[in-house]
């Protein structure tokens, strides 16, 4: 009998087909939370990682949306009955840091700002300017102290029929977080997770270079590192509020840090030559006018990150700093529409103004 020649492409083939199934996948993007989300664990990614941090960011919301049903949505639903709504741990978490940023900013934080945010519309197909008796209506249903949490029974309620929660200005930053603990619980060396201009980079950047937060990444490609080359910071580009997506200002160069900006960019509308962006001052109800065009903060947690920076926006830069300086491990950078900008002491030696249409002060 003669025997049966097998070519050794036969064995070739599964191997270099097991090699292209087992690469680990490029950075994945979704879109959640109403934006673009993109983690990028460089080289350490399985499948199964990704799939636990898109889980994990998927689960933040489902629980904590406005614009689709959810845990917060029957808070809202429940708003003025008396009835305690049962709610995962996570809303708990959230609702006592959100409580905790109103505290801090003498209400110009609230989470309880659902009726002036649906009013405006801002960020939807119809926004609109309301009038002044509506605005007065929404404000007197805006106060954080009628949301009653209770942490052992693990549910919430709203006092007042009417009133109703956003969490648009700390969910995404609680999500990047729930991210970041995946990432770090898998031991992986770097990891790049933007959620939206919400930036959270674990480890050190190795042979990743990242430049945007706010704005745009982009990775330089695979070269073999050395060890002292792999514990490099990551750049982080601080967007350009007067320019388009990927503009930056400057570039901060950080470790496990959360990078989060709020501004007049990201959601607007603008009518009579008038822009009305999404941040909404508490006091008059109108999107706030205070000479900044952005405020970004440099935390180890995200969720104080968006906190904060959605609070010191509101506050305005005199407020807002001070609030700033009297936290440990919290930075920031303030950009105001004379295109000056303004940093806090612990940025000076990893901050750098790369464009020449900005000062910044001190120098
Ligand atoms: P982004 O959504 O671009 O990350 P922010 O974190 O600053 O920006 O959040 C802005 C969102 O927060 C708004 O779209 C709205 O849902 C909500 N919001 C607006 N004004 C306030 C406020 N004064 N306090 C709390 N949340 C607010
Ligand atoms: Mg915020």
């Amino acid at each position: 009998m003669t025997p049966v020649k097998i070519s050794p492409i036969f064995f070739l083939f599964p191997l270099l087909c097991l090699a292209a199934c087992t690469k680990p996948p490029p950075a994945q993007s979704e879109f959640v939370l109403g934006t673009i989300c993109t983690v990028n664990l460089y080289g350490e990614g399985t499948q199964k990682r990704y799939g636990e941090i898109f889980s994990r960011i998927r689960a933040v919301d489902r629980e904590m949306s406005v614009n689709q049903d959810s845990d917060v949505i029957r808070i809202n639903q429940s708003a003025g009955t008396g009835q305690a709504v049962k709610v995962p741990q996570n809303v708990i978490d959230v609702l006592e840091q959100a409580c905790y940023y109103a505290d801090l900013s003498g209400g110009a934080f609230d989470p309880t700002v659902g009726p002036l945010v649906k009013l405006w519309g801002i960020g939807t197909e119809t926004p609109r300017i309301p009038d002044e008796s509506e605005i007065a209506a929404a404000l007197k249903l805006i106060d954080w102290r009628d949301l009653v949490i209770d942490k052992d029974a693990g549910t919430a309620w709203l006092r007042r029929p009417g009133q109703a929660l956003d969490l648009g200005a700390i969910a995404k930053g609680y999500a990047a977080d729930q991210a970041a603990a995946v990432v770090r619980a898998a031991g992986i060396r770097g990891a790049l997770i933007d959620l939206g201009g919400n930036i959270y980079v674990t480890g050190s950047r190795g042979d990743a270079d990242f430049k945007r937060g706010i704005g745009f990444f982009k990775n330089t490609g695979r070269r073999k590192a050395s060890d002292s080359e792999n514990d490099r910071p990551w750049r982080v580009g601080v967007q350009d509020p007067l320019q388009g997506r990927g503009a930056y200002i400057g570039i901060l160069q950080i470790r496990n840090k959360s990078v989060v900006t709020s501004g007049i960019y990201e959601r607007y509308f603008e009518s009579g030559g008038k822009r009305y962006h999404h941040i909404l001052s508490t006091s008059d109800g109108c999107p706030v006018e205070n000479g900044l065009l952005s405020v970004t903060i440099i935390a180890e947690s995200s969720t104080t990150a968006d906190g904060l920076s959605t609070s010191v926006f509101a506050l305005g830069y005199e407020k807002g700093r001070a609030l700033i300086d009297s936290l440990k491990n919290v930075e920031a950078i303030f950009i105001f529409e004379d295109r000056s900008v303004q940093i806090t002491n612990g940025l000076r030696d990893i901050f750098t103004l790369t464009s020449n249409e900005y000062s910044l002060y001190p120098r």
